[in-house]
């Protein structure tokens, strides 16, 4: 037997559960997004994407573009060094401006990803509060729990958004006790919202410091696009705001937002900041040149709210299972591996639209479902060709169809 063997059947068991990942190969091309070609086995081929996290389409606007071809052109390709030897870039000092601004904070601090923003800003700021107890919602992201188990430190889960599970846990932490309560704004899977402003009572109430991930409402929320937490007024309230670059902002990286004290602790004792290549001038000028517009610019969140409620009206109307949701994402349940790849690979070689299932372990077995996300640039008439698509591969696939459904809002 060879090592090779344990590989493949660490692959064949995914394949056997319905989890193996399949990849689109996929070109977009400015200005025509959500329309791409897909570079299928049997040659490229037109497609419409109706999954991408480039929720605004920020990733092809023509400012955002540009920024990034100029500073390439001026300032070179690469960083060139970590933060601290050499890749300090004038415009990465820029963007941490532009995001300390956004979020009202003091200070920010930019990372190469928000999975490493999540990673590395918990677990460094866990462990320099002593014995501190970390409280974490159920269905709090990947990048956070590894940020929490990093951390070395004790950790309670309390159950999804139920605010007296989480005062329950408080409570019993006792008042002298560090906690740390780490929860999302806007959850990915389902499209549900938190109850920040109950959660920042619970905090005050108790003595405990919050984090938020608003990874997936940042540029897509609050009057200037800083997240859930700016339209509910809360974000002064939130001790640490953490955001990506690479969602709605189209571009990448991550970061937090707090205090003067918290960021530069976080600077000063975060592997995960402090031992990898700093992000690129170029992407530090188009993320930056992204956030600066969608600060004065609303039209692009209106129209992908828009679209979202129209999709989901319309998805409803045909008996579809549309988990219904206050936010922009849009998720169709299906409840079963298989038939939610097959559902996914009959959209994309029979009509043409693309569509990732989502299965386990990124949802709950029995919960598999397609998650659509609806932005600006789709058409009302693509919208109705989805709904025509889904229905005849649930048809095909002879899964449940509602009639006569009333439409949700
Ligand atoms: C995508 C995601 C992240 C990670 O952000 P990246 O910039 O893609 O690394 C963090 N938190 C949540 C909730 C996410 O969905």
């Amino acid at each position: 037997m060879t090592y090779a063997h344990f590989f493949e059947q660490a692959v064949s068991r995914l394949k056997d559960e319905r989890r193996y990942r399949v990849f689109a190969d996929l070109e977009r091309k400015v200005g025509q997004f959500p329309q791409a070609t897909w570079h299928s086995p049997g040659g490229p081929r037109d497609v419409v994407i109706w999954c991408s996290n480039d929720y605004l389409g920020m990733g092809h606007h023509p400012k955002v573009v540009e920024a990034m071809a100029e500073t390439a052109r001026s300032m070179g390709a690469g960083a060139g060094g970590t933060r601290n030897i050499s890749g300090t870039s004038h415009p990465i000092v820029e963007l941490e401006r532009e995001l300390a601004d956004l979020h009202g904070k003091e200070a920010a601090l930019v990372f190469t990803s928000g999975y490493i923003s999540n990673q590395a800003g918990i677990s460094t700021i866990a462990k320099l509060l002593p014995d501190c107890l970390i409280l974490s919602d159920a269905l709090n992201h990947n990048s956070m729990i590894e940020g929490i188990r990093q951390s070395g430190c004790d950790r309670r889960i309390f159950r999804h958004n139920d605010l007296a599970h989480l005062e329950e846990l408080l409570v019993a932490a006792g008042p002298e006790r560090n906690k740390l309560i780490v929860f999302e704004s806007v959850y990915s899977m389902d499209g549900d919202i938190a109850p920040i402003a109950a959660i920042c009572d619970l905090a005050e109430r108790h003595h405990a410091m919050t984090y938020i991930d608003e990874v997936h409402a940042v540029g897509m929320y609050g009057p200037r696009g800083a997240g859930v937490a700016e339209r509910d007024g809360q974000m002064n309230r939130l001790d640490v705001i953490e955001g990506t670059l690479g969602k709605a902002f189209g571009v990448m990286g991550g970061y937090i937002a707090g205090s003067a004290a918290v960021i530069d602790a976080v600077r000063c004792h975060a592997p995960g900041f402090i031992f990898t290549t700093a992000l690129p001038p170029a992407i530090a000028s188009a993320a930056a040149a992204a956030i600066r517009h969608l600060k004065g610019s609303a039209i692009e969140r209106d129209m992908q709210q828009r679209q979202a409620a129209r999709t989901k009206r319309v998805l409803s109307l045909a008996g579809l299972p549309v988990m219904m949701s206050n936010t922009h994402i849009v998720p169709v349940m299906v409840g079963d591996a298989e038939r939610c790849k097959a559902a996914s690979d009959r959209l994309l070689a029979d009509h043409g639209i693309y569509i990732q299932p989502i299965n386990y372990p990124t949802v709950p077995q029995g919960t598999e479902r397609l998650r659509i996300t609806p932005g600006p640039a789709h058409t009302d008439a693509m919208i109705d060709d989805l709904a025509g698509a889904l229905l005849q591969v649930w048809i095909g696939l002879d899964l449940p169809i509602q009639r006569y459904q009333a439409a949700a809002e």
